[in-house]
């Protein structure tokens, strides 16, 4: 029986599994990474279509036999039980890239995201089923309402795509709203540096702490006027209009030295 506390929405549309394998596309070995296994569903389509490891982490002790019973004779297959918000993601495969996917559980999208931004140094890609809300809000442009924090912190450390929308019936229970895939590949480090992460998010934090504001307002605790027309920022605009380049120069402004 499904956990709400976990999460838990099992995929039962063999289409729609079908197409996230397709949209991952394993390639002989690599070191794939599936968050929230739940019953398998998943887990059995990757690794009839990958000759290298799967590593899946499930946080629900009473789906570990499950899985041992349905995965007995899979060599390729390791069980994890713990907590994918804790887990260290650098010791899997050290020195080795990694390829995370998973169906997440929706209750703790946004702090899973945010732990594995710390170890983009060891991600290829990753391909994640989350609330379609959630998607659009990570990969949209400057300039709507859905533009905020996410999508600024998400984009500054990986490339995104919003892939295709997956709907309430393809789960088992169904959620109340459509869902989503999207693919994050984490950037290289050169393209666009913040001096200081911390600040970086401090200022993207400020920056939108009240929307209807101008930036000015916002970061009026921050910087001075000079300071943000120095980077040649208006900052009479409110905080959606600015590119995350803008973030990022804002941000150097306060931390000028490495
Ligand atoms: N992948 C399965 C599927 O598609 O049918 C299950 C997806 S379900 C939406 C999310 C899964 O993540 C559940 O199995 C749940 O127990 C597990 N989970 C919840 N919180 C977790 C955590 N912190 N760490 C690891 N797994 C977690």
């Amino acid at each position: 029986k499904a956990r709400k506390r976990f999460g838990q929405n099992f995929l039962h549309d063999q289409q729609i599994i079908d197409r996230i394998v397709s949209a991952i596309h394993p390639k002989p070995d690599q070191h794939l990474v599936e968050i929230g296994p739940g019953q398998g569903a998943l887990t059995e389509q990757l690794l009839a279509a990958t000759d290298g490891q799967l590593d899946v982490i499930e946080l629900d002790r009473d789906l570990i036999p499950i899985l041992q019973v349905k995965f007995f004779s899979a060599k390729a297959l390791t069980i994890h039980e713990a907590d994918a918000l804790k887990f260290d993601f650098a010791s899997l495969y050290p020195g080795e890239p990694l390829r995370v996917v998973g169906n997440l559980p929706y209750n703790i999208s946004t702090p899973l995201l945010f732990h594995l931004l710390r170890f983009t140094d060891h991600i290829t890609d990753m391909h994640f089923m989350l609330q379609k809300e959630v998607v659009e809000r990570i990969c949209a442009s400057p300039g709507g309402s859905d533009y905020g924090r996410l999508s600024v912190m998400m984009q500054y450390f990986c490339q995104t795509e919003y892939l295709f929308t997956v709907k309430p019936g393809a789960f088992n229970p169904a959620p109340k709203v459509d869902s989503a895939i999207i693919r994050l590949a984490p950037r290289p480090k050169h393209e666009l540096t913040a001096h200081s992460l911390e600040t970086l998010e401090t200022v993207v934090r400020t920056s939108f702490s009240q929307r209807r504001k101008t930036l000015r307002n916002n970061l009026k605790q921050l910087m001075t006027l000079q300071q943000i027309e120095d980077t040649g920022i208006d900052p009479g605009i409110r905080p959606e209009r600015l590119s995350v380049a803008d973030f990022v120069n804002l941000a150097n402004l306060l931390t000028p030295h490495d």
